[in-house]
C-alpha cells in the first residue's frame, strides 16, 4: 500500500505508540454508551475501539475515508462502525448523534478546544476522553490557585470532573508534532451550560494578571461589584485564578 502523506491543514499526526493506545482504551468509562470518534485518521485507535463498542466516526479527509472504508469493511457491514465523511463542525448543529455517547479521540489540535466545548454542552455526550496539546489539557484540568486555572477549568468543573490520564511526547506520533500532548478524561455529571455565566468568565479572565475587580469592572458597574465583593467577603485585590468554581457561581448569582 502507498504511504499516506499527512495533511498539515487537517492536523494529521497519527498516533503510533501502542502503550498510549492501550492507556486510552483502559481509561474508557465502563458503560453502554456508543463511542463517537472524531478524526479516525488511519484507524489506529479505531481498531481498538470497534473491538469493545460500536463507533460513530467523523473524518473530514476524503482520502482517509476511502482508506478506512476498505480497512474496516467487516465492521461497517456489521454496523459496529459507521463513518461520516464530513467536517464534524458542520455535522454538529445541536447534537452529533441521537443517543448517549462518549467522545474518544486523538483530536485535530487546531479545533480541539472548540470540539471539547461543544461536547461539554451537548447533553447526549456523557464523557470526553481525548488527546490534545499538553497546555490545553492542563487548562481543562487545572485546580483553583494554579496559574493556568481559567474559564476552561471553571466551565469543566461546573459540569464534571477532569483529570490527565497520560502525558505523551512527540515521538509517539508520525509525523511528530513540535509540541507535547496529553490524554485527559472529563466525566460529566450534569449538562449545565449557561452562556451568560461563560461571558462573565470571559470578562473575569480578560487580563489574567490584573485583579478580578479590574477585569469585571470593564463589563459591570464598579459600585455594584464592590457591594457584591463585600457581601461575599472577597478581597478587592483577588486575582481571577484565585477564586474557586463555587465562588464564581456565587458571584454570578449576585451579578445576575
Ligand atoms: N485518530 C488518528 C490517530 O490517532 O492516529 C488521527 C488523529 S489526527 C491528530 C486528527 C484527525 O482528525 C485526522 O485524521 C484529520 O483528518 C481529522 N480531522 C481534522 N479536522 C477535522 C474535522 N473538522 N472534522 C473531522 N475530522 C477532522
Amino acid at each position: 500500500m502507498k504511504k499516506v502523506v499527512a495533511k498539515k491543514k487537517f492536523g494529521q499526526n497519527f498516533l503510533k505508540d501502542e502503550t498510549v493506545l492501550q492507556k486510552i482504551i483502559e481509561a474508557m468509562p465502563n458503560n453502554d454508551n456508543k463511542i463517537v470518534e472524531i478524526g479516525p485518521g488511519l484507524g489506529d485507535l479505531t481498531k481498538y475501539l470497534v473491538d469493545v463498542k460500536s463507533v460513530e466516526a467523523f473524518e473530514v479527509d476524503t482520502d482517509l475515508c476511502k482508506l478506512l472504508q476498505k480497512k474496516f469493511d467487516k465492521e461497517i457491514a456489521t454496523k459496529q462502525l459507521h463513518i461520516n465523511c464530513e467536517d464534524v463542525l458542520n455535522a454538529w448543529q445541536s447534537s452529533l448523534i441521537d443517543e448517549s455517547y462518549d467522545l474518544v479521540a486523538n483530536l485535530p489540535y487546531y479545533i480541539a478546544t472548540k470540539i471539547i466545548l461543544k461536547a461539554l454542552t451537548d447533553p447526549k455526550c456523557k464523557n470526553i476522553l481525548v488527546m490534545v496539546q499538553l497546555e490545553v489539557a492542563e487548562k481543562f484540568c487545572a485546580e483553583v490557585g494554579q496559574k493556568v486555572f481559567g474559564s476552561l477549568s471553571i466551565i469543566t468543573q461546573s459540569i464534571g470532573n477532569a483529570r490527565i490520564i497520560v502525558k505523551v511526547p512527540p515521538t509517539a506520533f508520525d509525523p511528530q508534532p513540535k509540541i507535547n500532548s496529553a490524554v485527559f478524561l472529563i466525566e460529566k455529571s450534569s449538562d449545565r451550560s449557561d452562556e451568560n455565566f461563560e461571558s462573565m468568565l470571559r470578562a473575569a479572565f480578560k487580563q489574567p494578571r490584573k485583579t478580578l475587580m479590574k477585569n469585571l469592572s470593564t463589563t459591570y458597574e464598579k459600585t455594584i461589584l464592590q457591594e457584591i465583593f463585600d457581601s461575599l467577603e472577597l478581597a478587592q485585590s483577588i486575582r481571577p485564578h484565585q477564586l474557586s468554581t463555587y465562588d464564581y457561581h456565587q458571584l454570578y448569582k449576585k451579578i445576575k
